[in-house]
Formats: structure tokens, sequence, C-alpha cells
């Protein structure tokens, strides 16, 4: 009993009463308080393996019970952590921030809408990347989904944490449209045309009347979302494009020069991501195959890899969408671009609706395969994403890379990199794989990390997303006017919950009196 994770103020005969009362109000087959409970709602990809216990879940088949275990929260005062499927596997999976926390899991709630004259969805929390692609396949719906990397999480969950997929739609939180909210006091609120009760219009008009709520819920902890509407991409008629490698590291910054101003003038509309050698052998191949050398990979070593699988240093994958008429005057302006940069390979791909597809990120497919990466220093493995947003410019990403390689080295870590376009940024996410059975490497972990961020940070640039672990770090670094963003999000968070029970710490945002004050 003594090693049950409790919230702060609280004792095993407290947290047993909140357990009665949460199987009085949801039945006791949606209460999860055993050890084994705790272990699986745990984060698979841990950093500090004692340091984000949840003390139980609870798993609420609907909004009324969302509402009765919003209440119980309130009256007995213990923070609850909601998650969609909890998936979030690089960022701290089902894990809460504060150990003893009771983690809110809503994958029982997976009910579909859709509209086909519109394209939009309406998706409970549960509904999974594999759940929406099945129902437009059965349902012989002409619309494409977009998948993020590890498509086994929740269309919901991954677009509340601002997840990426690899089509125009890619950039899933732009792409929500009116949200349904129980806020932490209980009150559930719908946004945007929803407010406005029975429009027809919720899914069409992302702001109603007045400010628009919808961000405000996105990697935040003012309310428990129920429904989201989004808008999805209509199946195009041709899909066309290359996979180009590149030689030399240096090479990124003539990619990013001459991808970035056809992403901003919108003949690619997609958002490339351009990743090193890593990130393509990863998932082909295991470390000891090539070394037993512990320390980073020399460069013969890497030369070996990629000479093996035919790789570059670099590799991006580009493609187009739409009418095949444009997309085939759109490809020479591609090729042309590609070709004027000395790519090492050009790889092309074209499909036109009606022929057998790949099943890939690009065609918005469901796919697992890039979680293979974890095996590569073989035991259990894991990842921690370090993700600063920079400017589209190729000597700036350039400066970036070199710093960040120059540190894998330094700290002994095979280095997974990828430079991902939005439409005017780029997101540098750089996978730090990690062995739980070495724990040297696992010593290595948390200061590299910290090392990165404080990198970052002297030159002007913020994670876009971040572990559990990091949040509060993160979080000190928008630190514009002595932190007024963090003060406003306290306020912010005083006021809508007033017992401070919501998911305290996500993205930084604490109830007063509780956690670091990053603006100290
Ligand atoms: C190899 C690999 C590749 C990956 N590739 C990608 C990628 O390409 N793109 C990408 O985006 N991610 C990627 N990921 C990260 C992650 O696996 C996905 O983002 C995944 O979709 C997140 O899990 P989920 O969807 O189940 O969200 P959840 O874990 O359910 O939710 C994420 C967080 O959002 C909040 N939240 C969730 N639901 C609610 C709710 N209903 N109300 C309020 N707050 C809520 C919570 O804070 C929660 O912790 C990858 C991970 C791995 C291991």
């Amino acid at each position: 009993m003594a090693d049950i994770p409790l919230p702060p103020g609280f004792t095993v005969q407290k947290l047993a009463e909140v357990q009665r009362a949460f199987e009085s109000a949801l039945g006791a087959d949606q209460v999860f308080f055993t050890p084994l409970d705790r272990a699986s709602y745990n984060d698979k990809f841990w950093v500090d393996p004692v340091g984000h216990n949840p003390s139980g879940a609870i798993a609420p088949e609907s909004v009324e019970q969302v509402q009765a275990a919003i209440k119980i929260a309130n009256q007995y005062k213990i923070p609850l952590w909601p998650i969609s499927r909890g998936k979030n596997l690089g960022y701290g999976g089902s894990a809460p921030v504060l150990s003893g926390t009771v983690v809110m899991d809503l994958s029982r709630m997976k009910k579909i809408e859709f509209d086909p004259e519109t394209g939009t969805a309406v998706v409970e929390p549960g509904v999974s990347f594999y759940d929406l692609y099945d129902y437009l396949k059965a349902n012989n719906l002409p619309y494409w989904i977009s998948t993020p990397g590890n498509s086994w999480g929740s269309v919901m969950g991954n677009a509340l944490d601002r997840g990426v997929g690899y089509t125009p739609y890619g950039e899933h939180t732009k792409r929500i449209n009116g949200l349904e909210v129980v806020l932490p006091t209980g009150e559930l609120v719908r946004t945007g045309m929803g407010a406005f009760t029975g429009a027809p219009t919720w899914q069409a008009y992302p702001f109603g009347f007045g400010p628009g709520w919808d961000q405000m819920f996105v990697q935040s902890n003012f309310g428990v979302v129920t429904k989201m509407g989004m808008w999805l991409m209509p199946e195009p008629e041709s899909l066309m494009g290359m996979d180009v490698e590149f030689d030399r590291p240096e090479d990124l910054k003539a990619m990013i020069d001459t991808i970035g101003p056809l992403r901003r003038e919108g003949v690619l509309q997609q958002s490339p991501s351009i990743g090193n050698w890593l990130r393509a052998a990863a998932v082909l191949t295991t470390r000891d195959e090539w070394t037993d050398k512990p320390g980073a990979l020399g460069e013969d070593v890497i030369d070996a890899i990629r000479k093996r699988f035919n790789i570059g240093w670099w590799g991006v994958s580009l493609r187009l969408y739409g009418r095949e008429s444009v997309n085939k005057a759109s490809y020479r302006i591609l090729e042309d671009a590609m070709k004027s940069i000395n790519p090492m390979l050009i790889k092309p791909t074209s499909w036109v609706r009606g022929e057998p597809i790949e099943h890939t990120g690009w065609t918005g497919t469901p796919i697992t395969f890039p979680m293979q990466n974890v095996n590569w220093y073989g035991g259990r493995g894991g990842h921690v994403g370090f993700s600063p947003i920079l400017k589209q410019d190729g000597d700036a990403a350039l400066a970036q890379f070199k710093r960040t390689y120059a540190r894998y080295q330094e700290w002994g870590m095979d280095y997974q990199g990828s430079f991902a376009f939005g439409e005017r940024h780029l997101t540098n996410v750089n996978a730090m794989i990690f062995n739980h059975d070495d724990p040297e490497m696992m010593a290595k972990v948390d200061p590299f990390f910290r090392q990165l961020v404080a990198d970052a940070k002297e030159h002007g640039y913020g994670e876009y997303r971040t572990h559990l672990d990091y949040m509060d770090l993160v979080a000190a670094t928008y630190d514009f006017n002595n932190h007024a963003l963090w003060r406003l999000n306290q306020t912010v968070k005083d006021a809508l919950d007033p017992n401070g029970i919501l998911a305290p710490g996500k993205s930084g945002i604490w109830p007063s009196g509780m956690g670091p004050r990053t603006d100290a």
C-alpha cells in the first residue's frame, strides 16, 4: 500500500474514499485502481520512472459521466488528467504531470458523425485514426484523413496536443472547427456556431460570434473536450510527387531555401518533412548490426548504413494533391527545383483515383511501423522529442542543426532529426532515442535534454510541444515581459478551475499555490 502515488494532501484512506465515490457514480467496471492499472497508465517512454505515476484511472462513457466525475473531483479536490486514447508517446503517453493524479480515460467515447456534403466530422475522444479511416471506407465516403507517424492514438487527442500529419491537412489543430467541452466546474459549453442551439453550421464556420475559444482548449488544462468538429480533405483526383535523397549534411540549407518558397507560394500544399538517415534506418535495422561501440556513431558506420539502404544523409518526400492536370504542371516545377540543388536520387511516384494506392502517411493511411525506431539500441526502448520552432531559413536551420548535432556527439547519442515545414515555419523534431535497460544512457537523457532547451533559448527558439518532464522548463522560456503569458494562463486557470482539479501542470499551467512559479 505504501507505494501508492498520492496527490498532495491525500492519504491512502482518502484515496480509497474517492475510488468508492467514482465506483458508485460510474460503475466499478469503469474504475481502475490496482497496481497493474497504475502501471498500465504510466508513461511507457519515461525519462524519470517515478515522476508521473497516476494513482488510478476512470473511464467515463458519456458527457453525463464526465460531469459526474468532475463533481467528485471538485468535492474531494482530487486532480484528473483527461486523455483521449493516451498514446502520446514521446510526450508522456497516458501519464499525468503530477503524481497521484487520476487519469480520465475517454477512449470508450467513440461516436463519429459525418456530413458528406461539407466533408466535416464530429468525433468523440475515443475515435482513433484507424476508426475514422475504417468509417470512411465502410461508408464509401470520398474523403481522406491526415495521420501522424504513430497513428495508434486519437484524432482528437492528437489535434489537442497540436499533432501533425503529412497531407495538406497535416497541421491538425488548424482543422479543428467547434468543440464541446466540460469545464472544470462541470458546465457544458460549445464553441463557435455550436453555441447557437441547433445551428446546422457548427462545423462550417469556426468563429461564431464574439471571441473564438477553440484554441483555448488546445495544449491547456481549461476543460475536458467531449466532441471535436473537424474538416476532412476531399479525396484528390491525383497524387504525384517524389522521394528525394541528398548526400551531405550541408545540403539542408539548399533544401530549405528551395522547398520553403514553394510551400509559401502554395505549389506545395502539404507539409514536407526533411529527415536524416537515422529516421529512415531506425525502422529498417538495429544498431547492434553495425557496431558494439558506445557513443555517437562515426561517419564510417553512418556511410555503411546509408549504402546498404541507399539513403541520403537527408531525405524528403514531396507530394502534390488535386486535379491531375494541375499536379502534372506542378510536378515539373518541383522536379526542376530539386534537380537544381544536386540531389543524390529522385524517386517519382504517381497515382490516379481508382488505382492501387501507397499505404503511407502521404495518403492519410494510419500507420504504426515508425514506432520500430525505439528498438534501435535494443532493450526496452523509448524516446522523447525536442522540437523547437524555427524560421523557414536555410542558414538558420543549418546552424541549429550543427549546434544540435554537436551536442548529440558530445553526449554520445545517435542523432535522429527532422525539419517539417509549416506554412511559414519549420518544426525541428529531434528524437532522443534511448534504452531503459541502459542506466548509463538513461542518466544522460535529462541533462542532455535541458542542454538542448538552453541552447535553443539562447538563439531565440521555443518548443512547440514537450514531454511532461519539461513542461515547466519550456513554459519558462516563453518569458516576454517577465512571463506575462504564464500569469495570464494562471489567471484563466484560477477563474475556470477554482479547485485546481484539471490536469495541474499541463503545459506549465498550474493553479495558484501549486507547482513552480515560472515567473519567479
Ligand atoms: C514513432 C513515433 C512517431 C510519432 N509520430 C508523430 C507524428 O508524426 N505526429 C504527431 O503529432 N505525433 C507523433 N507521435 C506522438 C504521438 O504518438 C501522437 O501524437 C499520438 O497521436 C498522441 O496520442 P493520442 O492521440 O492518443 O492523444 P492523447 O494521449 O489522448 O492526448 C494527448 C494529450 O492531449 C490532452 N487531451 C487529450 N484528450 C483530451 C480531452 N478530451 N480533453 C482535454 N485534453 C485532452 C492531454 O493532455 C493528453 O495528454 C509519434 C510517436 C512515436 C512513438
